[in-house]
């Protein structure tokens, strides 16, 4: 199954198009996305009968598929390259920040950077179904409603400011937590642990890898998570970023106003954001 929001309605993809789930379930289902979670079970029981008139839409039409997550987990250093270009030891347990949920932006349009050194980071995003609460690993994958495509995108001035540094600010200026197109359920996937990911600018390929390196396993994050706090419907994980960044590089690379940054996922699909100049001077650090 997938989801969309379409013109800030929930939508089920078909082959003809969005089903409006609204219309299509006569309203036992609201317009509202952010209320798939809040019976996830019984909506994804609903969608395997749903039927109805679709109709065509076009990237524009898209807003994010979670647009209002009352938790958004990130985890850093997740892939074994990326810890080694960051010259940091690979993590023995998942090192966690946020991005504060205002930060949630659609799979298309445009993106304000905040400064001259925001580097990209494509993420597979976990979107919780069922509240999780200290469940095994082996439980992990049935508390995820389905995985989506994201971008950390981070102002690593900011986030790297200050002894020790603080990760959250940085990576939550407007804009800064695109997620989409769809949310696809992880049956719809040959290997959910196995996913190309990809970020190009301008069509320049900056990285491209798969989630078979991450350190930490989505099964394993909901379960190292949710013995510490409850995992929520409608939460998200942002499951770290594979090599290729700019601050990683040599000299380091950063994103520039009129850049087109595309970020792609196997299976979920593609993200395109025209990023602009910053409109703030932002915080003094
Ligand atoms: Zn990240």
């Amino acid at each position: 199954m997938r989801i969309a929001t379409v013109h800030d309605r929930l939508a089920l993809l078909t082959p003809a198009g969005a089903l409006d789930v609204a219309t299509a379930s006569n309203g036992e289902f609201g317009p509202d996305p952010q209320t798939a979670f809040d019976d996830w079970v019984t909506f994804r029981e609903w969608a395997t009968t749903a039927h109805g008139d679709a109709v065509a839409f076009t990237p524009e039409d898209l807003g994010p598929p979670v647009p209002r997550p009352r938790q958004v987990f990130a985890i850093g250093l997740n892939y074994t390259r990326h810890a080694h270009e960051s010259g940091l030891p690979v993590p023995t347990q998942p090192l966690v920040f946020t991005k504060f949920p205002s930060a949630i932006t659609g799979p298309a349009g445009e993106i304000v950077l905040s400064g001259p050194t925001v580097d990209w980071e494509v993420e597979l995003v976990a979107v919780i179904g069922t509240e999780a609460r200290n469940v095994t690993e082996a439980d992990g994958w049935s508390h995820v409603a389905g995985l989506t495509a994201g971008q950390d995108l981070s102002d690593r001035t900011l986030q790297n400011a200050g002894a020790p540094p603080q990760f959250s600010m940085g990576k939550s200026y407007p804009g800064f937590a695109p997620i989409g197109p769809y949310l696809v359920t992880p049956d719809e996937l040959a290997d959910p642990d196995d996913l190309r990911v990809v970020t190009t600018v301008d069509g320049a390929v900056r990285q491209d890898s798969r989630t078979s390196d991450l350190v930490f396993s989505i099964p394993q994050l909901v379960s190292w998570l949710s013995g510490v706090v409850t995992l929520l419907p409608g939460d998200l994980i942002f499951t770290g970023t594979p090599e290729g960044v700019g601050l990683g590089r040599t000299p380091q690379l950063y994103l520039h106003p009129g850049e087109v940054l595309e970020t792609t996922i196997e299976g979920i699909g593609t993200m395109r954001h025209t990023l602009l100049p910053p409109t703030t001077k932002g915080p003094r650090i």
